[in-house]
């Protein structure tokens, strides 16, 4: 295997880092000197080499991180956001860059405009406005007010689906609250991560602010929750997973914030603009191929249009063009082989379950899928809703129908899961739209949307087990502070 970014672009050499990770000022390889190979999920194809971290290199870190933060806590608050500014500024810069890097490592065909520079503005914005309140106070003689201070070294791990925006979701909030972070990407997509990373230390972040271990998560991540001078923890991945790093981090009493994915519903009512409903519905499910927490992967549709929604389902899904990322398609493979193992089982399920298969179904064929992870996009129809298909996150280009009969039974079948992500609804009828903005148990609530887009700054998170905490949104930044209530008292009464 040779390192292939050349092959299919020459632009990301500048800001693909190889072989090292970032403990305070250094770009250094693991302590032991061991390396994962990051594979090019269209073709198997080695785009880099990452170090193989351990305990030893996280400890690194936290000392690097622990060093770093007096002088990070005490920078004014104007210097701290003018600096998270220019970061915004240089991403902004080299926004082509990191989206052919984020391309190749996820495998996914271009976004367009990034939205990384935007999203961290919104963080820059907030470092100014952490304020406290003042208190009432028994006595003339004291003055009462509270303080939101940094916890000090924190943690995060994100996962590989859309590494660019959950690094800057975690990383920024965090050192935007005076913190300074230790965060490990995922094994799968480390390399927008790293790259983000050089650009705030070009931007004039301060070495050992932001310190990216890198690594598998049984290694490198499992230290991070369980290091007790890490303070707070942001995680989001699979719930198997959040639920190991609550148990590190209630070993410690470790507060922290999880983000687990979803089952999410598209509740069609009868007088659904479907013009706006399908194309959004199918965008939904195969945008980055269905790898997307948010992604709606269940259709609960009115019984009276279910014919006429799954033809048209279908029509558009048989439009969607599967390739490598950099051909002119819309959809790119899965991650890697664990992946693509886990989707094409679930479709299995879902024939053996009973469900019928109205298109894709399996592995597209030809030269352009080379050895790479694509799985056609798929649609099941006639799904119940006990169905593991119906009930559990496929994370895959997968959508599946569910016909009800009434406003009653849509709400039981979209809350019907364990899950509480995100949820949509399709509908022209205001009551409707109001009644079920309330019915439905998500953290977000799309109404004639899918994914709940075009919002600015709003809170992300579940209910239920989709998680806890909240990223984004106007706290984001006050969600990495811990509050601090002062009380002053004079020696003496005031005279006036
Ligand atoms: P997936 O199976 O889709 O990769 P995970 O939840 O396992 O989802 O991964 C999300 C992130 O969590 C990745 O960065 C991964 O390396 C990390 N991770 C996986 N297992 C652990 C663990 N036991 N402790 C800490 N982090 C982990």
């Amino acid at each position: 295997m040779t390192i292939t970014s050349a092959s299919t672009s020459t632009s990301t050499d500048s800001l693909l880092i190889d072989g090292r990770q970032l403990i305070g000022r250094e770009w250094v390889p693991s302590a032991t000197g061991r390396t994962i190979d990051v594979i090019n999920p269209a073709n198997r194809e080695l785009l880099a080499r990452i170090p193989r971290s351990d305990a030893a290199d996280v400890d690194a870190a936290v000392e690097a991180a622990e060093q770093a933060f007096p002088a990070w806590r005490d920078t004014n608050a104007s210097v701290r956001a003018s600096i998270i500014f220019r970061w915004a500024d240089l991403i902004e810069q080299n926004a082509d860059e990191l989206d052919q890097l984020e391309s190749q490592e996820v495998g996914r065909p271009s976004w367009g405009p990034s939205r990384l520079p935007a999203q961290l503005r919104f963080i820059a914005g907030q470092v100014d406005k952490v304020q406290g309140v003042s208190l009432p106070t028994y006595s003339p003689d004291t003055i009462g007010f509270t303080l939101r201070e940094p916890y000090g070294v924190v943690g995060a791990i994100i996962p590989w689906n859309a590494p660019g925006a959950m690094f800057l979701n975690e990383v920024g909030a965090a050192i935007a609250a005076g913190n300074t972070i230790v965060i490990k990407p995922a094994e799968d997509a480390p390399l927008t991560p790293l790259a983000l990373a050089k650009l705030a230390l070009d931007a004039g972040v301060p070495a050992g602010v932001i310190n990216v271990v890198t690594g598998y998560g049984s290694e490198a991540g499992a230290a991070i929750p369980a290091h007790p001078r890490i303070r707070r923890i942001g995680f989001t991945g699979s719930p198997a997973t959040g639920s190991l790093i609550m148990e590190a981090c209630a070993r410690n009493l470790t507060p922290l914030h999880l983000e687990l994915g979803g089952k999410s519903p598209q509740v069609v009512f009868a007088d659904a603009d479907l013009d706006a409903a399908v194309p959004a519905m199918v965008a939904g499910i195969t945008l980055n191929t269905g790898q997307i927490c948010a992604a709606g992967s269940r259709v609960v549709v009115m019984r009276s249009i279910h014919a006429e929604l799954v033809d048209r389902l279908a029509a558009e899904m048989q439009k969607v063009t599967v390739g490598p990322w950099h051909q002119p398609v819309t959809m790119g493979p899965l991650i890697n082989e664990k992946q693509y193992d886990r989707v094409l089982n679930y479709i299995e399920l879902g024939k053996q379950g009973g469900a019928d298969v109205v298109t894709g179904g399996g592995v597209p064929q030809g030269d352009l899928y080379g050895n790479g992870f694509f799985v056609q996009p798929t649609l099941f129809d006639n799904v119940s809703p006990d169905m593991r298909i119906a009930q559990e996150e496929i994370f895959g280009p997968v959508l599946s129908v569910i016909a009800v009969d009434t406003e009653e039974e849509a709400i039981a079948v979209a809350n019907g899961t364990d899950y509480g992500l995100v949820a949509s609804v399709w509908t022209q009828d205001v009551g409707i739209a109001v009644r079920m903005s309330r019915a439905l148990n998500a953290g977000q609530v799309g109404v004639n949307n899918a994914i709940g887009a075009g919002v600015i700054g709003g809170p992300f998170g579940g209910y239920k087990n989709s998680g806890f905490g909240r990223t984004m949104g106007a706290d984001s930044v006050l969600n990495w502070t811990q509050v601090k209530t002062v009380s002053m008292r004079s020696a003496t009464l005031p005279q006036f």
